[in-house]
């Protein structure tokens, strides 16, 4: 039984990494921004609300958030834990998540800025199964970052599903830059409030997920 949250700025991969580690795991990857945006897609009253902040890169209020995550973690699969991405993002919403439940690990992924927004601009999402691919192609000798691009086998096709793959209206390069200022405003803070309780764990990404994956396995299961 373990419970873990990705902590990380826009870009870092929490998404790559929870989804990859999640199934190592045994516990399933929880993405507040994928619950919101199966919400947004389904048209109810609460995507319609969350789509008017998601679109201009900015949080959607804690109020929302934290009922959708607490209706998500209470389901019977949670039991054995999960994996938070996403989430929490204010300080707020990780005392809301105290009451909820204890976390065991928070693994705060770092990466230079820069390399973030590149990162960003070249993702591309599965509009079925929200798989990620990037196709952008980092080599940066100085800070020893290599990230080739995680290309599909056909261009524009998801290679799990057969879905159409596209650009997110929140990675073009407007709102990154808008994400990555939220990030730094608002969920920083979180850093601090987990170093506290002991439980954070820095981790540099610096290449592609087949090399950080283990890595980061080693890291969790080294307690
Ligand atoms: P993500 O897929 O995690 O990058 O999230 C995409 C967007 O969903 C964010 O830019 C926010 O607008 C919204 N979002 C996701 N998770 C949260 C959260 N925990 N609190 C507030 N807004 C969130």
């Amino acid at each position: 039984m373990v419970k873990i949250i990705f902590l990380g700025p826009p870009g870092s991969g929490k998404g790559t990494y929870s989804s990859r580690i999640g199934p190592e795991l045994v516990i399933p990857h929880i993405s507040t921004g994928d619950l919101l945006r199966n919400e947004v897609k389904g048209d109810s009253e609460l995507g319609k609300k969350a789509a008017e902040y998601m679109n201009k890169g900015n949080l959607v209020p804690d109020d929302l958030v934290i009922e959708i995550l607490k209706k998500r973690v209470e389901k019977p699969d949670c039991e054995r834990g999960f994996i938070l991405d996403g989430f929490p993002r204010t300080l707020n919403q990780a005392k809301a998540l105290d009451k909820i439940t204890n976390i065991d690990m928070v693994i705060n992924l770092y990466l230079p800025d820069d390399i973030l927004i590149t990162k960003l601009s070249g993702r591309r999402v599965c509009r079925n199964c929200g798989d990620n691919y990037n196709v952008t192609d980092i080599k940066d000798d100085e800070r020893g970052i290599y990230m080739a691009p995680l290309l599909p086998k056909k261009e524009g096709v998801c290679d799990k599903c057969g879905g159409e793959l596209y650009q997110r209206d929140d990675d073009k390069p407007e709102v990154i830059k808008e994400r990555l200022e939220v990030y730094y405003q608002k969920t920083k803070s979180l850093i601090d409030y987990y170093t506290e309780k002991g439980i954070l764990k820095q981790f540099n990404v610096n290449a592609v997920p087949d090399i950080m994956v283990p890595k980061i396995l080693k890291l969790i299961r080294s307690g």
